[in-house]
C-alpha cells in the first residue's frame, strides 16, 4: 500500500501534485510520504506480538524528518553507527528504544551508545565483546548485550544482501555461540540480555525465517540449560517488499507476525524487530526529469538527470525499481522500450534496460517507484553532482526535509593546502 496515485492525469504523493513539486524544488528530487511511513510502521507492530520493541532500522532512510515521524509513533530505533545513533536521538527516539547494530563498532561508538542509555548493544564477535566490557568498565557500567548469531540459513535474496549463512563477515557462527556467551558471563561490563538474528535483506519468504528462528529457540533452551539468563529476542529486519507490480507479492507483515508469533511462544523472551525496507521503501520516489531521448539503431536511451549516485541500488544490486511517468499516459497508448539511463560516466549508471514505458521526451518527468530505502542514504556527488534535495509530504502539505547542495557546498568540502594556496 502507498500513496502514490494517479488524479486528474498527475501521479501524487498524497494531496500533492509531483509536476507542481517538480516546478517549485527543481528535479532530481526523492519524495517521501508521511502516510505511507506511517501505515507500514502501524501494520508491522500491530502484525508483531503486543510488547514488542519495533527499532527501524534507521539505515534505510536516516532523515531526520522521517525518524521523527517514525519516533512520534512510539517506533525505535536500530543504528549501525555513531552518526546514526545522534540523527536517532536528534529525532526523538528515546535512548531506551535504540539498539545499537553492526559488526564494526568503534570504543568511542560503544561510549556514546552506553552514556546515552541505549537499550541494547547487539554484538557479532568476540573481539567487540571484549572491547564493549573494557569500555564499560572504564565507565563504571555494564553493557546489556544481545550476541548476533548467524544461524547458517540461506535467505534466498541476493548475494550482496544475504547475511545468515556460515561464512559471512556478519555474526557470530552457530557453533561457537555456547563459547561466547560463555565469554561474555565473565565480563563484569558485560550483561547478557538475550539473542540477536539477522540472515539478510529484502527476503520474500517466510521459510528462512521460520527455520532462523526456530534454530535460534533450540539455541536459547542449550544457553539457558549452560546458566545464562536470557530475556530478550533480537529476530532483526529484512523482510521483502514488493518492487514489481506483477510479481508476486512478498509475505505480508501479518502473515510474518503470525509466524513468529506462532514459532516463539514458547521461548519465553521479550521480541524486537528491525525492519528497515518494509517501513520505507514503498514510501518514496525518486522524481527525474528526461534530458534526451538518444535513439540508436537497437536501443533508444532514456537520458535521465538522476543518475546512479542518486539511487545506486540497479548499479550495485542489479535492483528493480518500477518506472512510471509522471503525467498519466491515455489507457492504450504505446509502450515502446527504452533504456532508462543516468548521465553519469559510468556503463552501469542504468536504472532499466529494455523497459516499457509510455512515450517520453525530453523535459517529461517520471517517477522511479520504491526509493524510500536505500535511496538518499546510499547517494552520493560522484561526477560532482550535488546531492539532491529530500521532500516529505504530508496530505496536502510538503517540506523540503533536506535541500538540494549547491555548487559551492561541493567547493567548500574540500580544502586548498599551504603549498597551492596564492
Ligand atoms: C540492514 C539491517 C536491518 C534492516 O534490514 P531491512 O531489510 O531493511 O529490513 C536490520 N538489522 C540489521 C542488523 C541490519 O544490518
Amino acid at each position: 500500500m502507498n500513496c502514490f496515485q494517479y488524479k486528474d492525469g498527475v501521479l501524487r504523493a498524497e494531496g500533492v501534485r509531483l509536476d507542481a513539486l517538480a516546478e517549485k524544488v527543481g528535479t532530481p528530487f526523492y519524495c517521501y510520504s508521511t502516510a505511507t511511513l506511517e501505515r507500514h510502521y502501524k501494520v508491522f507492530a500491530a502484525a508483531v506480538p503486543a510488547g514488542s520493541l519495533v527499532a527501524y532500522a534507521v539505515k534505510a532512510n536516516d532523515n531526520l524528518a522521517v525518524l521523527k515521524t517514525l519516533a512520534k509513533l512510539g517506533a525505535g530505533a536500530d543504528v549501525v553507527s555513531g552518526g546514526e545513533l545522534a540523527k536517532a536521538l536528534a529525532a526523538g527516539v528515546p535512548a531506551g528504544r535504540i539498539v545499537f547494530s553492526g559488526v564494526g563498532k568503534t570504543k568511542d561508538e560503544m561510549r556514546a551508545g552506553l552514556e546515552a542509555g541505549i537499550h541494547q548493544f547487539n554484538v557479532e564477535s568476540e573481539p567487540e565483546l571484549a572491547a564493549l566490557d573494557e569500555v564499560a568498565r572504564a565507565m563504571g557500567k555494564r553493557a546489556a548485550v544481545s550476541l548476533r548469531i548467524n544461524p547458517d540459513v540461506d535467505a534466498k535474496t541476493h548475494a550482496k544482501i544475504n547475511t545468515g549463512t556460515a561464512e559471512t563477515k556478519f555474526g557470530i557462527p552457530f557453533g561457537h555461540a555456547r563459547a561466547a556467551y560463555a565469554l561474555a558471563a565473565q565480563m563484569p561490563g558485560i550483561a547478557i540480555a538475550g539473542v540477536d538474528v539477522h540472515i539478510g535483506s529484502q527476503i520474500t519468504e517466510l521459510a528462512p525465517f521460520e527455520t532462523a528462528f526456530t534454530r535460534i529457540g533450540e539455541l536459547i533452551a542449550t544457553l539457558r540449560g549452560d546458566g545464562h539468563t536470557i530475556t530478550r529476542l533480537d529476530l532483526g529486519g529484512g523482510l521483502g517488499v514488493p518492487y514489481e507490480h506483477n510479481n508476486t507479492p512478498p509475505p505480508d507483515p501479518a502473515a510474518y507476525g503470525a509466524m513468529v508469533t506462532r514459532v516463539t511462544r514458547d521461548f519465553g523472551c521479550t521480541l524486537s524487530f528491525e525492519p528497515g525496507r518494509l517501513i520505507a521503501a514503498n514510501a518514496g520516489v525518486l522524481v527525474s526529469r528526461v534530458i534526451y531521448v538518444k535513439r540508436g539503431d537497437a536501443r533508444t536511451f532514456l537520458i535521465l538527470d538522476a543518475g546512479m549516485n542518486d539511487l545506486v541500488r540497479p548499479a550495485m544490486y542489479d535492483a528493480f525499481h518500477e518506472i512510471v511517468a509522471v503525467a498519466e499516459p491515455a489507457p492504450g497508448s504505446p509502450r515502446p522500450k527504452y533504456d532508462v539511463v543516468g548521465p553519469v560516466c559510468e556503463t552501469s549508471d542504468l536504472f532499466a534496460a529494455d523497459r516499457a514505458l509510455p512515450e517520453l521526451k525530453s523535459g517529461d518527468l517520471v517517477a522511479i517507484l520504491s526509493a524510500g530505502a536505500y535511496g538518499a542514504v546510499m547517494a552520493g556527488d560522484y561526477n560532482a553532482r550535488p546531492r539532491v534535495p529530500e521532500v516529505l509530504v504530508a496530505g496536502e502539505q510538503w517540506g523540503i526535509v533536506r535541500p538540494r547542495e549547491s555548487y559551492a557546498d561541493l567547493i567548500a568540502k574540500d580544502r586548498i593546502p599551504d603549498w597551492l594556496a596564492g
